[in-house]
């Protein structure tokens, strides 16, 4: 007998059409810098309602350049949830400015305006000046709410909006995750693990154009070619006046964090498969809702927010103790029956980086949502039975039957 493939807890999906759109690239003359950037970033903006998005090479270097679109600085504080991926702290510590840890609800893992509060009453006075919520597992933070909170201490909201390509807002659903009504900016990531795939890729959405501008100059070095408009014209102009064709300028420092026509290409070609990608999703998660019934209080499904949620991850809370087995020997015991699991997220304020910048605090909601989640496989190439096969797998492991 074989054992049947390993599941894991997420994955690409690749068709021939995606192969051969990365194919087209291969064989054009442009690898990098050419039309499949502009392409993607056209599909982007139309798919999430926003005025511009800007891609680069991953969801870390998106949030990178969102807070350089803000010019924060050494001094400035930035408000993250701790319930994140390392990369949504990690792009403040970039720019030089520090992080104010904000807690989540215990049952979703959000952060809601009340934790965004309490965290400012840890920032230091007029020195927050921006926010970062996470819609994590693809469920959209309370945006009207943070906003709200945000406006009456003048800070910027930037959403980390990895997980939640296609999510719409709760209360709102025609307004797509993306579209910044809220938020000056978002911020997406293309890594094979999220719903739509570049190998490795992100972008930034917004609807300021000056911001979008930056933000393609800072991705590239900090290079301008305006000849007609330069700080130094004894070099950007020939004696009679006319533009040198060769020149470009540097006012500011940037970084190289383009993404190519390849992974664009790529992405393009999975963009156009967003909605079946969420419908299989939102499919699957319905199916887990329902085998997950029996094995109630002992595992259940997250706090959910309602409305239409492009499901990145299928995250549920279970009582290790009641179980009397601890989430190590669950997952080992999973993966030996070829179920893939994860732990999102280890909450960033417990990482001895920031331990030792800020020293060691309790997050209450952050601690316990952390101490309980497991993330079940969740992809659109798993089939029906894949879901039985997860919860089968539970239930033996937990000893319930
Ligand atoms: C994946 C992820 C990132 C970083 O994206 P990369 O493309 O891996 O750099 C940031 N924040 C969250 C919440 C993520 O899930």
């Amino acid at each position: 007998m074989t054992n049947p493939p390993m599941l894991p807890y997420g994955r690409h999906v690749i068709d021939d059409d995606d192969v051969a759109a990365v194919a087209a690239v291969l064989k054009s003359n442009a690898l990098t810098g050419g039309p499949a950037v502009d392409q993607f970033e056209r599909a982007l903006a139309d798919v999430t309602g926003a005025a511009e998005a800007v891609a680069c090479s991953s969801g870390t270097t998106a949030l990178h350049l969102a807070v350089l679109g803000l010019a924060l600085k050494p001094g400035d504080q930035v408000v993250v949830p701790s319930l994140t991926f390392l990369a949504t702290a990690n792009c403040a510590r970039y720019v030089g400015a520090d992080v104010v840890f904000a807690d989540v609800d215990a049952a979703t893992g959000l952060m809601t305006p009340e934790t965004f509060r309490e965290a400012l009453t840890r920032g230091g006075a007029g020195r927050v000046k921006a926010a970062i919520p996470v819609h994590l597992n693809g469920q959209a933070c309370d945006m009207r709410g943070l906003r709200d909170v945000a406006a009456q201490h003048g800070i910027s909201l930037v959403e980390d909006a990895c997980h939640a390509l296609g999510t719409t807002y709760p209360g709102n659903d025609t307004v797509p995750v993306g579209a910044c009504r809220d938020a000056v900016a978002a911020c997406f990531s293309f890594h094979p693990v999220k719903t739509v795939a570049m190998g490795e890729g992100g972008a930034v959405t917004t609807n300021d154009p000056v911001m979008a501008a930056t933000m393609r100059r800072l991705r590239g070095h900090g290079m301008e070619r305006n000849p007609l408009e330069s700080s130094i014209p004894e070099f950007a102009l020939a004696p009679d006046g006319t533009p040198n064709p060769w020149f470009y300028e540097m006012n500011e420092i940037g970084w190289n964090f383009r993404a190519s026509d390849i992974h664009c290409a790529l992405g393009l070609s999975q963009l156009k498969k967003l909605p079946q990608f969420l419908h299989r999703r939102q499919e699957l998660v319905a199916l887990y809702d329902t085998a997950l019934k029996p094995l109630a209080p002992l595992v259940q499904p997250i706090g959910r927010t309602g409305g239409a949620v492009g499901w990145h991850l299928y995250a549920v809370q279970i009582d290790f103790a009641a179980a009397g087995k601890d989430r190590a020997t669950v997952m080992r015991a999973l993966a030996a029956l070829g179920i893939g699991t994860q732990v999102h997220y280890f909450p960033v304020h417990l990482q001895p980086y920031y331990q030792r910048l800020y020293g060691r605090r309790t997050l209450p909601g952050a601690e316990a949502y952390y101490s309980r989640c497991l993330s079940l496989p969740l992809f659109p190439a798993m089939a029906d039975a894949d879901i039985a096969r997860v919860t089968d797998a539970l239930v033996r492991v937990l000893g319930r039957n």
